[in-house]
């Protein structure tokens, strides 16, 4: 008898992700050569390494970089742990998200920095001095996206108090987010945060007394990209990293700036391969809600993959996926775990005495000659690239391929 602990952690037929550690490390040094040494490149590892699994990015990557970014203290405390099983130096981590004191505590005392954007570190001084512990924090600046942060024009007021507390909380960064570099080609919007960040940012070291080291980073992949004034001490590179364009305006807005359009490469693909494949007769109907009713004898495939793995439901009935390099539609709804794809395309193409296999699907990625980027899944449920990748299951099982 099969014993549990023999089981896969993962279904054997679950469909699955695969990683190109090859697109991963040409995006990394599509930035170091913008970069030269003028400025550091951080990673953004958030939402699970935009669902790419956070594991499998750092596999890759972790001697290379020199920050990493991520919105939990438990991913950073993860890839401390990780670090120290693989027998790694430990890296620079921020931690941009928010947290409770017993979380900057031990961020602390793991060498994690975090970011001050609220005023919860007041309440946090005295225990940072009981624990002997001196914090490495960056400020937040909200210089236009409302949200995390302090308002610039007030900032200096709402950190008055800091000044006596840098015995425990020492300055390392001064930060702020953009809000819409990636959905315009004139940057007016972005321009007016740069102005923001810089009178705040210039106030805040005066009044704090800050050095010259205290490091400023602003931008995210777009405007690394787009605006080299914003590009400071260290870009923080999320989307573009897993080889991804913010937006089409980027893109057009890069090629103007940088004279050359940056080479991208899209680092995910996302395989599933068909649990059954069957012929239907003309007129049946396919999937819940009968909202499919076969014109003629189709040759369905039923793929063991739906909106619980983050196949949004929205693209149901507009949705294909690529099979031997031929798209073949989704048809009728997407189920919580199926989808039913037509492929009596690639059914006719195959010999008669051909034996019929399962069938494997690309959701995103590249078959042979034709590519279904992640881009246009997303535009078929209505939503950006960031959602749809950042939420693929993170029970699905990755892989690192060359
Ligand atoms: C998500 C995020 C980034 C990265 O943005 P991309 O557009 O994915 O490059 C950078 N900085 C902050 C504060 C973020 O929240």
């Amino acid at each position: 008898m099969r014993r549990m602990e023999n089981l896969n952690k993962y279904s054997e037929n679950a469909s699955w992700i695969e990683v190109s550690a090859r697109a991963l490390e040409n995006n990394l040094q599509m930035f170091s050569d913008l970069a030269k040494t003028q400025f550091g490149i951080g990673v953004v590892l958030k939402g699970n390494a935009y669902g790419h699994g956070l594991e499998n990015i750092l596999s890759v990557i972790h001697s290379r970089v020199d920050c990493a970014y991520v919105i939990s203290p438990q991913d950073a405390f993860w890839i401390r742990k990780w670090e120290q099983a693989q027998g790694r130096r430990p890296i620079r981590i921020v931690v941009i998200g928010t947290m409770g004191l017993s979380e900057a505590l031990e961020c602390t005392r793991q060498k994690i920095e975090w970011v001050i954007a609220d005023s919860s570190w007041k309440e946090w001084v005295d225990a940072f001095r009981k624990a002997r512990l001196v914090a490495q924090v960056h400020i937040h600046l909200d210089t236009g996206l409302s949200r995390e942060g302090f308002p610039a024009d007030s900032a200096a007021i709402a950190l008055a108090d800091l000044k006596a507390s840098q015995d425990v909380m020492h300055v390392r960064g001064i930060m702020s987010h953009f809000s819409n570099t990636e959905d315009v080609t004139e940057q007016s919007y972005a321009h007016s945060q740069v102005k923001a960040f810089r009178e705040s940012a210039n106030q805040l070291k005066k009044l704090l007394g800050l050095d010259e080291r205290v490091e400023e980073h602003l931008s995210a992949s777009a405007a690394a990209m787009v605006l080299p004034e914003a590009r400071l001490s260290r870009v923080r590179i999320g989307i573009s990293l897993y080889g991804f364009w913010p937006s089409v305006e980027t893109r057009i807005s890069a090629k103007l700036v940088l004279k050359s359009l940056p080479h991208l490469e899209p680092v995910l693909t996302w395989k599933c391969r068909s649990q059954i494949v069957k012929n239907v007769k003309k007129g049946t109907f396919v999937g819940y809600g009968c909202t499919y009713r076969c014109e003629k004898d189709t040759w369905v495939a039923v793929f063991p993959v739906g909106y619980f793995d983050g196949y949004p439901r929205l693209v149901s009935g507009k949705a294909y996926v690529l099979i031997d390099g031929t798209r073949c539609p989704v048809i009728g709804r997407v189920m919580m775990n199926h989808i039913i794809v037509d492929v009596s395309q690639v059914i006719a193409s195959k010999e008669l005495d051909q034996e019929l296999g399962p069938l494997e699907a690309v959701l995103i990625g590249t078959s042979k000659s034709e590519t279904l980027p992640a881009e246009t899944v997303a535009s078929w449920a209505n939503t950006i690239q960031y959602e749809v990748v950042s939420r693929l299951g993170a029970h699905l099982r990755r892989e690192v391929v060359a």
